[in-house]
């Protein structure tokens, strides 16, 4: 398929230049790896660290157990109608995402995100194998030969045992690793297993070794969304062009500070000029600040020619005024409030949550049953939750009605007001339940029925529903 051509035939596609970042050294990449560090590290080793739940329970310390629908994160468990805390934990991380963005911008594109910490990591091999960024380039130039090919060779086999590795790492958050690994290694994991596997393998090589800042430039939708959550008060990483235009030589006393040496634009990453001001592929890593000081206190000038600064900021420095920075501001205060809020309703929920739980369901069909005494009888589905190791024995009673006959469907009508239900451990008891009520005791149609569990030493629990009889014209 021939490509879109503009009206004057130009394509309307700019071809993929590639992109050779320069090493780099200063603080900011100083900060880059240790972050790197910290989320390999995590990534890689947390499905090994264990965590005591006692005995028949898992002792992975973050297991995301699918087939047994559990969330296990060190000491808590969540079961599926727990979900909404993974619900609070994904807008915690956006909430937190928005102010950190109206803050610093990028800095989440820039340092932690898994496409940067892969494509560093990738590239760290490329400038180990292949060289710096001029040897690369002469490498790629190069006619093919016994040491391009080798170089290569060995450049891709390390990305692949990178990205198996990332693979196995990555199963290994939703099974027990270290059997896991077992299984793995001797070909007798399930082919669900396998299939992620080569799945996350696949897509670790190709994001991170081939595709790299495309998947920022084109792929990602987060530099789209972040223009909305910046002003003019956020810093981000911008070129100081009243310090540095025009650019010239070090000698020509008529220039400005910018030497237009072009190491900002080599240990880029997504291969911008920054100096073209701030641009959606910049993802705010701030390697062209650590290459612009570096080249400042090689000609003894000020450092900052690059930095991170508000637009404010810049603007006050231009008119030779100190630089404000205004973190406190509306935008700010609310994702913070709306931070503060969410994080306190779910340490309230965690606090408050109990290991017990029932749910009652009124029968569908039929609605009631005309008993002998004009009573009427209900039938109810009663669910039991039991998070604990052991089994529990509950009590069960209407609040509300403590005429009400209650039985175990299909056991004896022993009319009694209350009964015993046992909640097995580890999982959910189901039963069908009756309720009897003698037809005096209704007003109209409905009645509600409060029904309360009692035991285990905890609060009550209380579940509302209704008690149905025939409505009289
Ligand atoms: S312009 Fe600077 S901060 Fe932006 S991506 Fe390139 S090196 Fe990083
Ligand atoms: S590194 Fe600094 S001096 Fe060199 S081109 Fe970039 S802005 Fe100019």
């Amino acid at each position: 398929m021939s490509s879109p051509t503009a009206p004057h035939g130009a394509s309307l596609y700019e071809a993929h230049k590639k992109v050779y970042p320069r090493a780099v050294t200063g603080r900011f990449r100083r900060l880059k790896w240790a972050v790197m560090g910290i989320c390999l590290a995590f990534f890689y080793l947390m499905p090994l660290v264990r965590w005591d739940r006692g005995e028949g329970s898992p002792d992975q310390a973050i297991l995301i157990d699918l087939a047994g629908q559990r969330v296990y994160l060190f000491g808590l468990e969540f079961w599926p109608q727990e979900i909404y805390f993974v619900t609070g934990v994904m807008v915690l991380a956006m909430l937190l995402l928005f102010l950190a963005t109206a803050l610093f911008g990028r800095v989440w594109c820039g340092y932690a995100c898994p496409q940067t910490v892969w494509t560093d990591l990738f590239v760290m091999v490329e400038r180990w194998i292949e060289g710096d960024r001029m040897e690369r380039v002469r490498l790629d130039r190069a006619a093919w030969s016994w040491t391009k090919l080798r170089k290569k060779l060995a450049k891709h086999a390390i990305w692949l045992g990178i990205a198996v590795a990332s693979g196995c790492a990555f199963v290994g958050w939703f099974a027990d690793a270290p059997r896991l690994s077992h299984r793995l290694l001797h070909g007798t994991a399930s082919m669900t297993d396998y299939g992620f596997v080569l799945l996350l393998t696949t897509t670790t090589y190709l994001l991170g070794g081939i595709a790299r800042e495309q998947v920022c430039t084109y792929m990602c939708p987060w530099p789209r969304i972040q223009s909305a959550l910046l002003d003019e008060h956020s810093r981000v990483v911008s070129y100081q062009a009243w310090r540095g235009e025009p650019r010239g030589k070090a000698s020509d006393p008529t220039a400005g500070a910018c030497v237009d040496c072009l190491a900002c634009v080599q240990v880029c990453p997504t291969g911008i000029d920054i100096r073209d001001g701030h641009q959606l592929q910049c993802i705010d890593c701030s390697l062209c600040v650590d290459a612009c000081d570096s080249v400042m206190r090689k000609l003894d000038r000020e450092t900052g020619l690059i930095r991170w600064e508000s637009f404010t900021g810049q603007t006050q420095r231009a008119a030779g005024l100190p630089a404000e920075w205004r973190p406190v501001r509306a935008r700010t205060i609310l994702y913070a409030a709306l931070l503060l809020a969410v994080a306190g309703a779910m340490l309230t929920g965690l606090t408050l949550r109990q290991p017990y739980r029932m749910d009652v369901l009124h029968d569908r069909q039929p609605l009631f049953v005309a008993l002998s005494g004009e009573r009427l009888r209900n039938g109810y589905v009663v669910k039991l939750s039991n998070q604990t190791r052991s089994a529990q024995v509950f009590t069960l009673t209407v609040a509300n009605h403590p005429e009400v006959v209650l039985a175990i469907a299909g056991e004896q009508d022993s009319a009694v007001h209350h009964i015993q239900l046992t909640a097995d451990p580890d999982g959910q008891t189901v039963y069908h339940i009756t309720a009897a009520l003698p037809q005096s005791h209704m007003e109209g149609g409905t009645e509600p029925l409060i029904f309360v569990l009692s035991g285990a030493g905890r609060p009550d629990i209380r579940v509302s529903d209704h008690f149905f009889g025939p409505v009289w014209p």
